[in-house]
């Protein structure tokens, strides 16, 4: 096959006890070594995917034996979903839930909203720090959906495959990866795979995706890896654990229940 090669590698790997004998099938060319495996094994040999389902799982039920195990729950109709993720971009949930609740309060239904001047939505939601270009986005977005849909229901995603849907949803002003598969996830309980900061850096350290991956990017990997029916779970707790102990400064690694499967901790 062209472009291809396959390849049977034996790694004898120094203070691991094992020795691998495996046969891989390669774009020739591609990257076969994740960044810290490469500096211990040297850049030419490499194994991919770094980690797979299974180490998934394994973190999945570490992390929940520490947090608890968290139950997949719809939070509320996907287009009030929608608004609330805009409002939350790039600030903290103790701005944009109150901000969420005044716009609740303030109007009768998403029609009155979607109708409202860009002055009226922004008293609603201004004093969380949330400016003119949220207003824009929230406006724009409502009416957009009621241009495409005749309303403000969006369940006819749910018949949709995650990646319709996302892409659907990704039409809408202010909607980027991140919205779209919140409102997939929480709204419709679809297997779609926020990455926020903390998903993103968890991830990251413990070798899921590479250093430098880009959002979308790092969106698609870990979908890759995480079974559909974990997605919730493995959300929630990386967020948890990003949260309480692999902190963006100092991680509390001596202490963290992943400290063998991950790869930060095992650089030393
Ligand atoms: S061992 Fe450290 S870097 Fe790795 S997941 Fe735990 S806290 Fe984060």
């Amino acid at each position: 096959m062209r472009g291809v090669s396959t390849l049977t590698l034996f790694l004898s790997l120094k203070g691991e006890e094992t020795c691998f004998l495996t046969c891989v099938s390669v774009p020739l060319g591609a990257p076969l070594l994740s960044p810290s495996r490469e500096r211990r094994f040297g850049s030419f040999f490499s194994i991919m995917p770094v980690m797979g389902r299974k180490d998934v799982k394994r973190i999945i039920r570490l992390l929940e034996q520490e947090y608890g195990l968290p139950r997949w729950r719809v939070r509320g109709e996907p287009v009030a979903v929608l608004v609330q993720t805009i409002l939350s971009q790039n600030t903290s949930d103790k701005n944009s839930e109150p901000a969420f609740r005044r716009l609740m309060s303030s109007f009768l239904g998403w029609e009155e909203v979607a109708g409202a001047s860009e002055e009226e939505i922004a008293r609603c939601i201004q004093s969380g720090g949330l400016g003119k270009v949220k207003t824009r986005y929230i406006k724009q977005a409502l009416g957009e959906v009621k241009r495409r849909c005749g309303s403000f229901n969006l369940e006819f995603l749910k018949k949709m495959t995650v990646e319709d849907a996302r892409k659907w949803l990704m039409e809408l002003p202010g909607v980027g990866i991140k919205t779209a598969s919140c409102v997939l996830l929480f709204g419709l309980k679809m297997p779609a795979l926020p990455v926020d900061t903390h998903v993103f850096r968890v991830a990251t350290r413990l070798g899921l995706i590479k250093q430098g991956t880009s959002m979308e990017r790092a969106h698609r990997e870990l979908e890759a890896v995480v079974a559909p029916e974990d997605v919730y779970r493995f959300h929630v707790l990386l967020i948890t654990h990003g949260r309480r102990a692999c902190r963006a400064r100092l991680p509390h690694c001596t202490r963290c229940v992943l400290r063998e499967v991950c790869e930060f901790y095992g650089r030393g």
